[in-house]
């Protein structure tokens, strides 16, 4: 099954957001679509997605209609899996963190690179500096070839960042991050900060590898959502999952000593003894207390959902119980029959 995906912002003056919630909520609802927006009174901000592809255009049609706003650039994708479990509405100080809740880009273009242009910097040119605005664990897993990692945890450090790297004020800078909106705020410190020859690449990465996949950009691409991540493509990730220990991009294998499932975690996560072991939270603990004992596997919550729609929907099933360890069901005599673990990756 397709699930058809995009990703678009709006800086615009909110108010009665209560309403406007509402109003979205609804408007999900009617139309099956599912995804996280964040809403502030500088705009919104969201990655949603829908199995209609019809309904997703609708709901595109529909926000920019209800929100005066005929330009948005809505980045799409596609994906096989279900990139969300519902449609969540968050009221947000600012819609994309930055610190800075006062500050409301211009309307328009502000020293944009279209990704032509931008691929045509970094080919021909060399007297640069180009900076990914994004946290540290993001530029691991790609980046665009030469580009700086200002190693941040949060977007409110990177005024600091660039203040402490001393970079004349006249060189030509270039900024970039996942979809573009980080860097619309991220201009504007640059700016105040004295900077006139700094560059944001317009709709950030996505954007660029809709154009040029395989070119300037190395890796795949972190996103906030199931997918994880997107290849050069802008395909669902099938290298990264979550680590189920920490919450970072995770592609080494191991088998879980203490219930033998196989689980990918990440790298820091291989330099610690009883994490390298261990498949979840919960078999980490479990190793700590009785070393070397064997148990089952929790399961998440996520599996315990596909699990409740994939045997309610079979006809002979009467009744699903799920617990965190097992589930049970009810077959048609009405005995109960265990399934334990029945999820193999
Ligand atoms: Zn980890
Ligand atoms: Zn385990």
């Amino acid at each position: 099954m397709t699930y058809y995906i995009s990703a678009f912002y709006h800086f615009t003056r909110l108010e009665n957001l209560e309403n406007i919630k509402s109003d979205l909520e609804n408007k999900a609802e009617e139309l099956n679509v599912r995804g996280l927006l964040v809403l502030g009174n500088e705009g919104i901000n969201t990655t949603c997605s829908s199995p209609s592809k019809e309904n997703l255009e609708l709901f595109k049609q529909w926000i920019s209609s209800y929100f005066k706003a005929p330009k948005i650039a809505f980045k799409d994708s596609e994906c096989d899996r279900p990139p969300f479990r519902r449609y969540k509405v968050k009221i947000r100080d600012e819609i994309v963190t930055a610190g800075l809740p006062d500050v409301m880009p211009p309307e328009g273009k502000n020293h944009h690179l279209s990704p032509t242009e931008w691929n045509k910097v970094l080919k021909e040119e060399n007297d640069y500096v180009m900076i990914d605005t994004r946290n540290w664990y993001e530029y691991n897993i790609g980046t665009f070839k030469g580009a700086l990692n200002p190693n941040i945890e949060k977007f409110t450090d990177f005024p600091e960042y660039i203040e402490k790297q001393g970079i004349k004020k006249d060189k030509k800078m270039l900024i970039f991050c996942t979809g573009g909106i980080r860097c619309e705020k991220g201009i504007l410190e640059l700016q105040k900060q004295g900077y006139d020859e700094v560059y944001q690449l317009e709709g950030g990465i996505l954007n660029y590898l809709a154009e040029y996949p395989n070119d300037q950009y190395d890796g795949e691409c972190f996103v906030f959502d199931h997918r994880v991540s997107v290849d050069q493509k802008l395909g669902a990730s099938t290298r990264y999952t979550l680590c189920p220990h920490c919450g970072q991009p995770a592609d080494t294998e191991i088998e879980c000593k203490r219930c033998d499932f196989h689980e990918k975690i990440c790298v820091t996560c291989t330099q610690e003894e009883i994490k390298q072991d261990t498949c979840s939270k919960n078999c980490a603990h479990q190793w700590r207390l009785h070393p070397g004992r064997k148990g089952a596997r929790q399961l998440l919550p996520f599996e315990l959902e596909n699990l409740s729609e994939k045997f309610g929907d079979q006809a002979e099933v009467k009744e699903i119980r799920v617990t965190r360890t097992k589930v049970t069901r009810l077959n048609p005599k009405g005995q109960a029959e265990t399934v334990i673990d029945p999820i193999k990756k």
